[in-house]
């Protein structure tokens, strides 16, 4: 099996997040910083799915057109520079949605029922016997984002691996019918954070949860989202001895502070006795409201200028349409289906 870590030299990169709310520190670690470094050297493109953010909100389509540009802004805010890496909305590229449907006879339910990710999303959102189809079907959809623009990497977080498999078997099932190797597979790209948890520790910290600490929140919703986090109920007085496994805090700690050493020596008190969870919110919080605060500021500068962002978006999916429409065409012929 391939290191999720590994990058080639050049690599053509795809990675998107549905529009359903604004951006959080689970993205932030997880995907965001990566794409930043990753758009000097590669050819990086990042797509908006707000077609997928439909596929659990089919009646409620304001949560996903109302959080377009929450995105977007969200993106230039961390440092994702349009000249550098191409910002595409999903919606907007129709080839997106023909590849799915010709891809969709190509899986069948049982293998979508048996996918990790769709299967824990589907009991945590009480569908019932009620699961949108198209919500059943999104591994397809993302298959068809991938494929569409011939990625090789997908920086992602934990939950999107099993994607990245199905859409590898979806890649040999099509390349075995077109004799020819007319899709490319892909690789995820981990961070060293593909998790983070929200700050109960309880579930990962998603935008569907309202458990976030979201890029632009304000000071204050900083510092109650950090007191009220959860560290190790059994550690009640500063000299007791604490659990560093399951502390919140310290997940972290060590996924936002710059200073690992300083870390692992807190890590020695905290664990000897000696250290209260007081000083230690105290430092997370401080470093937190150090990373959000330039990206607070910069969001504002961007959402003041929504014709700045549709422009972005417009001038990254006509690219993206020229793209896309060659993987389609290559896709049909292989299905037989280009008579003219
Ligand atoms: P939703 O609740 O609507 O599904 P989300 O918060 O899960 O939203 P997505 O748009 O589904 O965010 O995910 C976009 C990308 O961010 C994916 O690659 C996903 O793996 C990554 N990601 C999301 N949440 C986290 C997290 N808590 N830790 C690490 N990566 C994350
Ligand atoms: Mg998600």
């Amino acid at each position: 099996m391939h290191n999720p870590r590994t990058i080639l030299k050049k690599e053509k990169i795809l990675t998107g997040d549905r529009a359903t709310g604004q951006l959080h520190l689970g993205h932030f670690v997880g995907s965001l910083q990566q794409r930043v470094k990753l758009q000097h050297d590669h050819e990086q493109t990042i797509l908006v799915a707000d077609l997928q953010g439909l596929t659990d909100n089919g009646y409620n389509p304001h949560k996903v057109s109302s959080n377009i540009l929450n995105v977007v802004a969200d993106y230039l805010a961390v440092g994702i520079d349009p000249k550098k890496t191409t910002i595409c909305l999903q919606s907007a590229i129709p080839a997106l949605s023909e590849l799915t449907m010709y891809y969709s006879n190509l899986v069948s339910v049982a293998r979508l029922q048996r996918n990790p990710t769709v299967k824990s999303e589907i009991s945590a959102k009480s569908f019932g016997r009620s699961i949108p189809t198209g919500f059943l079907t999104y591994p397809i959809s993302q298959a068809a984002d991938i494929t569409a623009f011939r990625a090789t990497l997908v920086p992602v977080g934990e939950d999107q691996l099993p994607m990245i498999e199905q859409t590898n078997e979806i890649v040999r099932k099509l390349n075995h019918i077109a004799q020819d190797d007319i899709l490319v597979e892909c690789r995820p790209l981990l961070s060293k954070v593909p998790r983070l948890p929200s700050s109960d520790g309880k579930n990962k910290m998603s935008k569907s949860m309202g458990n976030c600490i979201l890029l632009n929140s304000s000071e204050k919703d900083i510092s109650k989202a950090v007191k009220s986090m959860y560290t190790d109920p059994n550690h009640l007085n500063v000299e007791d001895p604490g659990q560093i496994n399951g502390n919140v805090v310290f997940t972290y700690l060590d996924a936002f502070h710059p200073d690992s050493a300083y870390i692992n020596d807190l890590k020695d008190r905290y664990q000897n006795g000696g250290l209260g969870d007081g000083t230690t919110k105290k430092i997370l919080e401080e470093c937190l409201q150090e990373i959000l605060k330039p990206i607070r500021e910069r969001r504002e500068i961007f959402m003041s200028d929504k014709s700045q962002l549709i422009d972005i978006l417009r001038v990254g999916s006509q690219k993206s349409q020229e793209e896309s429409n060659q993987v389609l065409h290559n896709v049909k012929r292989a299905f037989g289906l280009n008579l003219f």
